[in-house]
């Protein structure tokens, strides 16, 4: 098994994946705006931290908190599950 497999960072339903600036969705995910707003969250705090800066927390907070727990994949979340109700798009 991977190491991103072992990590849950991937799996069998792993929808999309964020490298810095650019998105990539799983083929018949791509109309799933839930989705796009939580990567999109992502490509903020690429933008924020820089790419080797969010790369090292990111990895250093599924360390600490493993991957279900880590705290960007938290504010990835909340802040798409905001963006959709606030759009009045179902979570
Ligand atoms: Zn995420």
């Amino acid at each position: 098994m991977t190491l991103e497999r072992q990590v849950g960072l991937l799996s069998a339903h792993t929808g999309g994946l964020t490298a810095v600036g650019g998105v990539i969705v799983r083929l018949g995910c791509a109309k799933n705006l839930r989705l796009l707003a939580h990567e999109f969250v992502h490509v903020v705090q690429y933008k924020r931290l820089g790419r080797e800066g969010f790369l090292q927390e990111y990895i250093q907070q599924i360390a600490a908190h493993g991957y279900q727990n880590v705290p960007f994949e938290i504010e990835a979340e909340a802040d798409a599950h905001k963006a959709c109700r606030d759009a009045g798009i179902a979570p």
